[in-house]
């Protein structure tokens, strides 16, 4: 057996010690004779993982007890909707910051919902940069402020929180929750599709202030209504229990890793790492205002594209594996998320050097 190093954008590298684990565990959970995907999800054994999967992640990002945890299903964009269905609570308006791909589809999405306010855009920057609070125009009026806090096409990460004031600030951290602490306290909602820095796709986590439940518009289904799901303690319908279980596990080795500030440490030094080889020549070249670049996904691209191809086919061939850029933007994308080891970053800059010398 031979393991990649895997810079996949989504879904993305896992712990290989959670994979072991899975697989240890494939046939007969701890002695139950069955396979967590065989489980009842009302059943005791499911029950106790579902829990301890919640109390972990709450432990990891030290959730507030003012706040649901909820394990849905549908992705990150099924909440562009679910957001606006569960939180204009009776406004007729939203606030949103325009930082690149993923929040284009949040704007999109929302205008079937209410209406939309750009209250900023990066537009001019060809979003390389996440504009400045002194520049947003926010409506007092708004029943939220959306943004992501990680545009994982761009490249481009919040290293600071907005200051909303009283209106909640709702955020998409798909691509980098659990990279480093945060502050729960200061947002009103976050998301998270889990392919990216949490587990196997089919799991959604939405993190919400429970003042925030109850209003959702009449037409919102109720699997996606935030408050019966809550009430149900996300087990309206069935849950997506085998990521779920996935997901529990990647919690615990996050806690044995030392949790979220050994995991920013861990980030910081393979981001370190890459930037700073990227910026020490003019071979490679990432376009993100450096204030605002992303410790998940770096985008770069090579002096000359037509040199695109071979440096993905030499790359394959070192077993470094997915760093093609997103179609959009072309060039190349190192994803590094959690799992992400500082070995494999060294591998990729040392064949950086060597594919740069010797196409120089
Ligand atoms: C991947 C991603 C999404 C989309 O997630 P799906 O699960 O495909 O719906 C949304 N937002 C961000 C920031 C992402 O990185």
């Amino acid at each position: 057996m031979t393991r990649v190093f895997n810079f996949s954008a989504g879904p993305a590298a896992l712990p290989e010690s959670v994979l072991r684990q899975a697989a240890d565990e494939m046939l007969d959970w701890k002695g139950s004779g069955m396979s967590v995907m065989e489980m009842s999800h009302r059943g005791k054994e499911y029950m106790a993982i579902h829990a301890q999967a919640e109390a972990d992640f709450r432990e990891l990002l030290a959730i507030p007890a003012n706040y649901k945890v909820l394990f849905l299903q549908g992705g990150g964009l099924a909440q562009n909707a679910i957001v606006p269905m569960n939180l204009l609570r009776g406004k007729t308006s939203a606030d949103f910051v325009n930082t690149g791909e993923w929040m284009k589809k949040s704007i999109k999405e929302a205008q079937h919902f209410c209406k939309v306010n750009v209250a900023a855009t990066a537009e001019a920057s060809n979003f390389t940069c996440v504009p400045k609070q002194s520049t947003w125009k926010l409506d007092p009026d708004a029943a939220y402020v959306h943004i992501c806090t990680n545009e994982t096409i761009g490249g481009v990460e919040y290293h600071w929180v907005p200051d909303t004031g009283k209106v909640p600030l709702v955020a998409d951290m798909s691509s980098h929750i659990l990279s480093r602490p945060i502050d729960v306290s200061q947002y009103g909602l976050i998301y998270a599709g889990a392919q990216k820095n949490i587990g196997p796709a089919g799991l959604t986590i939405v993190i919400v202030r429970e003042d925030l439940l109850g209003n959702a518009m009449p037409i919102t289904p109720a699997v996606f209504d935030y408050h019966q799901q809550a009430d149900n303690d996300s087990m309206y319908n069935t849950p997506p229990t085998y990521a779920v279980y996935i997901a529990g596990l990647v919690f615990q080795w996050l806690k044995a890793q030392g949790g979220l500030k050994a995991m920013e440490v861990h980030n910081r030094t393979k981001a370190a790492l890459l930037y700073g080889y990227l910026d020490s020549g003019s071979f490679y070249s990432n376009p993100v205002a450096k204030e605002d670049r992303s410790l998940m996904n770096v985008p770069f691209k090579l002096k000359n594209e037509s040199l695109d191809e071979a440096f993905l086919k030499g790359a394959q061939a070192l077993k470094l594996m997915q760093l093609k850029g997103h179609r959009s933007v072309g060039g190349m994308r190192a994803s590094i998320y959690n799992a992400m080891p500082v070995e494999g970053v060294k591998a990729l800059v040392e064949y950086m050097k060597e594919f740069a010398s010797q196409h120089a």
